[in-house]
């Protein structure tokens, strides 16, 4: 057992204090990770306020988790010691059930194990997260990262590229379409910098007119100010797909609207409260509105092995752990160039 320094809370309503941390012995197939990066992903946010439910303390959020091996199981195969490695949103599931077989753990008919606020495969023992020094994972949890890049601006890649990279595969796109994609944030400019690599033609849609610059300099064609209801009016019927970022509630029948027929709405934000649905924004023309889950561990390497050939990397904010809860009410003011990175150093006993 390993004894770790990690940032913790007990409370919704707490703020983030640092907090001692017990890792487990490591298994046959266990990897022990010094965590270099963790980025903070709006879900933390959700989570440690216990905005979807119910949530366990103490909870030690962040799965945007980057480090290097420190130690292996006798029985690892697919890593050694030093190996630039990342945990995303999952550290293990059944492995047995139809999505496991499928590569989708996400939807593991027995509950994947999150990697916090999550439970372990024995169903008692509780996850903690990246706002830490480090963490044990199953080496089938864990992604290989090329060694080369800025590992710090790759951490975000676990949750908010995996997020985006997935339903942008699952829909086909590619040259010729339209892709939308609403929220200019963690998630949202990673949207826009893997749609732009696959090919498509790609708007902006922001509530945040200083955005503009930005969106055009990640790749945007066009920025779309969705309170200018002129600029919606003339964007209707115009998309292939959309990505719905937005973590708050909004009206999602406006940009139904914009979609072409037949286009595709992919919801990815989870606001707290529901969001209101006209069905006559699905019927004439008729379109579909669905929505999508992080993505399975083979496609999160293959996401990965996509940005590193595509040079795609997170446009970063680097912190000290000690300003983590300010760095919550900053992100929530959506004062953040796109995501905060926690660089794991600063946490020192
Ligand atoms: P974020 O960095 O805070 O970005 C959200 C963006 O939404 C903001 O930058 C803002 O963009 C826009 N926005 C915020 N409030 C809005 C409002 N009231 N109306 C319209 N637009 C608004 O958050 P994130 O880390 O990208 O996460 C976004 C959401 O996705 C969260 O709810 C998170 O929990 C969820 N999420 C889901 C998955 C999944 O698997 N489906 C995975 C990760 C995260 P503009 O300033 O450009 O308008
Ligand atoms: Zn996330
Ligand atoms: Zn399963």
């Amino acid at each position: 057992m390993t004894q770790i320094l990690a940032y913790a809370l007990q409370h919704p309503q707490d703020q983030l204090v640092p907090f001692e941390l017990t890792l487990r012995k490591l298994k046959e197939q266990d990897i022990l990770i010094d965590i270099l990066y963790c980025g903070i992903c709006h879900s933390d946010i959700h989570q440690a306020r216990s905005e979807w439910g119910q949530a366990r303390y103490p909870m030690v959020p962040g799965h945007e988790i980057v480090g290097r091996v420190k130690q292996i199981g006798a029985k690892v195969i697919g890593f050694a010691i030093g190996d630039a490695v990342g945990v995303g949103c999952m550290v293990d599931s059944c492995r047995e059930c139809g999505s496991c077989q499928d590569e989708l753990q996400q939807f593991c008919s027995q509950g994947p194990s999150f990697t916090y606020n999550s439970l372990e495969q024995d169903k008692q023992t509780p996850t903690y997260g990246g706002y830490a020094k480090g963490i044990v994972v199953h080496e089938d949890f864990v992604l290989k990262i090329a060694p080369q890049l800025d590992l710090a601006r790759v951490a975000p890649l676990l949750c908010a590229g995996i997020t985006t990279y997935s339903p942008l595969r699952r829909w086909n796109v590619g040259p010729g379409q339209k892709v939308g994609i609403i929220g200019l944030g963690g998630l949202g400019h990673m949207g826009v910098k893997i749609a732009t690599a696959m090919g498509a033609e790609v708007s902006v849609f922001t509530t945040s007119l200083n955005k503009y610059e930005d969106a055009k300099a990640l790749g945007a064609k066009h920025v779309i100010l969705s309170k200018d209801e002129a600029a919606m009016k003339a964007a209707a019927k115009q998309f292939d797909l959309i990505l719905d970022t937005v973590s708050a509630k909004h009206d999602i029948n406006l940009y139904l609207a914009t979609l072409k027929r037949d286009g595709v709405m992919v919801s990815l934000g989870i606001p707290p409260e529901p969001v209101e649905l006209s069905l006559r924004s699905l019927l004439s023309p008729p379109r579909i509105l669905t929505g999508s889950s992080i993505g399975g561990i083979k496609e999160t390497q293959e996401m990965l092995d996509f940005c590193a050939q595509h040079r795609i990397l997170s446009d970063i904010e680097i912190i000290a752990i000690q300003d983590v809860n300010l760095a919550y009410e900053r992100l929530l003011k959506g004062d953040v160039k796109y995501r905060f990175v926690i660089d794991m150093q600063s946490l020192q006993g």
